[in-house]
C-alpha cells in the first residue's frame, strides 16, 4: 500500500485498519486485498467491515493497480476453463448490458463460421437490461446449463456454445457482487472493471472483447466514463497475457427493435437471414471484426516484422477490412445462420427456429399496434424506460428469482432520426392480457417522442485495438 496512511505489511492485518487506510486515500496492494476478500469469503471480514471498505474506494477511487489485484484476487478464487483442447483461436466477448442487446446471438455463429472457437458463459437479465440467456431459453428445448466437457464439444464441433455461468468459476465475484448491489457500491470503473475482467479470464479465451455502452439505458451514461471502464478493461485484459479489445457504443435508445426474450432471438434470426443493416448489425460487425483481427494478429504480426510503423499500420487497415470482408460474407451467404442452427440444436434446441422463428418460438396473447398522434421526427425512444416497461410486460425481472414470460415484449417499428406519418405504427405491443398491453400502449405513445431534427444519431463512439 502507499499514501496517506501506510499499514505496516505486518502479516496479521485487521480489516478496520485496510479500511481506515482506504477511507484516508492509500492504495491498498494485492497481498493485502488477497487477504480482505478472502476473509469476506471465509467470514472473518464481516459483510458490514466489506461494504464499508468498498464505499471508501468508490468515495476514494481505485488505482489501475488496485483493479488489476482485485481481478486477479476474484480469478483466483474458483475454477477457470481450460480451453487449450480447441483447434482454433479462441475469442469471447462481453457486453456491459443494454436494451435490445442481442449481440451474442449474431457474433457467436459468425465468429464460429469465421473459423475462431467462442466459449460464452453469459447471465441472466435484471431490471431493464435483458440476459442471453433468457433470450436462448426462449428457444423451446433449448439449454444452457452445461457441464465443461459437454461446453468443449460444442465448441470444437459447432465453433460457438453459450452456457450459463458456473457457480465454480469466480465465487467472489458473486459474493462481492450481491454486497455491491445492495450498499451503493456498484458505480466504481475498478469494481466493474475486475469483476467483469475476472469472468472474462477465467472463462480461459485467448482473445477477449469487450462492448462498453455508455447512454441513459446504461451503467455508465457519461461517455468519458464508459470510455474509462473499456481502457481499464482492455488493460487488465493485456496485463494478464490475453488479446483485448473494445468499443464503447450508445445505448440511449435500444440496439435492435425488439426487447423481449423471444422477440430479441426473431429480430437476431431474421437479420441474420438477410444481408446485414440498421443499429444492431453495424455492432455485431464491428465486435466480430475486432475479436477476428486481434485473434488472427499474432500470427499476421510476424508476417509484417521489419516493415516499419507505416507498414504495421496499414497492414493492420488491411487485416480489418479482410475480416469485414470475411465476416459479411459468412453473413450473407447464410452460413452463420446455419452456424446458429447447429448451435442450437447441439444444445438441445429447436433448429427449425432460424427457418421459421415466429411459428417455433412463444407468442403472446395480445398483440397492439402504438400509432402516431401526429406527423414529425422521431426525437427520443429512451431506452431505460423502454426496458423498464418491457420487464412490466413480463420480458424482466427486477429480482433474481422473478419468473419470466418469453413471448411477451415490445416491437419498434421506428428510431431516432427517422419520420413519421401522422399513424403511422411507432410499436407493437405482445402483452399476456388486455389491461398490461392497454398500458405498455399509452406509455410508450409517451416515451416515443416526436419533435426532433431528423438527424441519425451515432452508434459506435469509439474503438480500442484491432489492428
Ligand atoms: N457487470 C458485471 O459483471 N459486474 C459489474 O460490476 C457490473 C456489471
Amino acid at each position: 500500500m502507499r499514501g496517506a496512511a501506510r499499514l505496516t505489511g505486518a502479516p496479521v492485518l485487521r480489516a478496520v485498519d485496510v479500511i481506515g487506510a482506504k477511507r484516508d486515500g492509500a492504495e491498498i496492494d494485492a497481498a493485502e486485498l488477497a487477504w480482505l476478500v478472502t476473509g469476506f469469503l471465509d467470514g472473518s471480514v464481516t459483510e458490514g467491515q466489506m461494504g464499508a471498505f468498498l464505499m471508501a474506494g468508490v468515495l476514494r477511487g481505485f488505482s489501475r493497480a488496485e483493479a488489476r489485484a482485485l481481478t486477479d484476487v476474484l480469478v483466483a478464487s474458483g475454477e477457470q476453463l481450460d480451453l487449450s483442447s480447441l483447434t482454433g483461436p479462441t475469442v469471447d466477448k462481453h457486453s456491459t448490458g443494454g436494451v435490445s442487446d442481442a449481440t451474442t446471438l449474431l457474433v457467436a455463429p459468425l465468429l464460429a463460421t469465421a473459423g475462431a472457437k467462442l466459449v460464452k458463459l453469459s447471465g441472466r437479465g435484471l431490471g431493464h437490461t435483458g440476459g442471453t440467456l433468457d433470450k436462448l431459453e426462449s428457444i423451446p428445448g433449448f439449454r444452457t446449463g452445461l457441464d465443461p466437457e459437454e461446453m468443449l464439444r460444442i465448441a470444437e464441433e459447432v465453433g460457438c456454445v453459450v452456457a450459463a455461468q458456473t457457480q465454480r468459476l469466480v465465487p467472489a465475484d458473486k459474493a462481492l457482487y450481491a454486497l455491491r448491489d445492495v450498499t451503493g457500491t456498484v458505480a466504481s470503473a475498478a469494481l466493474i472493471a475486475s469483476s467483469v475482467m475476472s469472468k472474462k479470464l477465467a472463462a480461459g479465451a485467448g482473445t477477449i472483447v469487450l462492448d462498453v455502452k455508455t447512454g441513459g439505458g446504461a451503467f455508465m451514461k457519461e461517455a468519458a466514463a464508459a470510455e474509462e471502464l473499456a481502457e481499464l478493461c482492455v488493460a487488465i485484459g493485456r496485463e494478464a497475457g490475453r488479446r483485448c479489445a473494445a468499443i464503447v457504443s450508445a445505448m440511449d435508445q435500444p440496439l435492435g427493435r425488439a426487447v423481449g426474450n423471444a422477440l430479441e432471438v426473431a429480430e437476431a434470426v431474421e437479420l441474420l437471414s438477410a444481408a446485414p443493416q440498421g443499429r444492431l448489425a453495424e455492432v455485431v460487425l464491428e465486435l466480430a471484426t475486432l475479436a477476428l483481427v486481434e485473434a488472427r494478429a499474432g500470427g499476421e504480426q510476424a508476417a509484417v516484422a521489419g516493415g516499419g510503423e507505416r507498414d504495421a499500420a496499414a497492414a493492420g487497415g488491411g487485416r480489418a477490412a479482410a475480416a469485414a470482408g470475411e465476416l459479411r460474407r459468412a453473413w450473407t451467404s447464410g452460413a452463420a445462420l446455419e452456424t446458429l442452427a447447429r448451435m442450437i440444436v447441439a444444445q438441445g434446441g429447436d433448429g427449425s427456429v432460424c427457418e421459421r422463428p415466429r411459428d417455433v418460438l412463444p407468442t403472446a396473447p395480445v398483440i397492439r399496434d402504438v400509432l402516431a398522434e401526429e406527423a414529425g421526427s422521431v426525437a427520443a425512444v429512451p431506452a431505460l424506460p423502454v426496458g423498464e416497461l418491457a420487464a412490466v410486460l413480463g420480458a424482466g425481472r427486477s429480482r433474481q428469482a422473478d419468473e419470466i414470460d418469453p413471448a411477451v415484449g415490445i416491437e419498434l417499428r421506428v428510431e431516432v432520426g427517422d419520420l413519421v406519418e401522422a399513424g403511422a405504427v411507432l410499436a407493437v405491443v405482445h402483452a399476456r392480457d388486455e389491461s398490461v398491453a392497454q398500458h405498455a400502449c399509452e406509455r410508450l405513445g409517451q416515451l416515443v417522442a416526436l419533435g426532433g431534427d431528423g438527424i441519425a444519431p451515432a452508434t459506435v463512439l469509439r474503438r480500442m485495438g484491432g489492428g
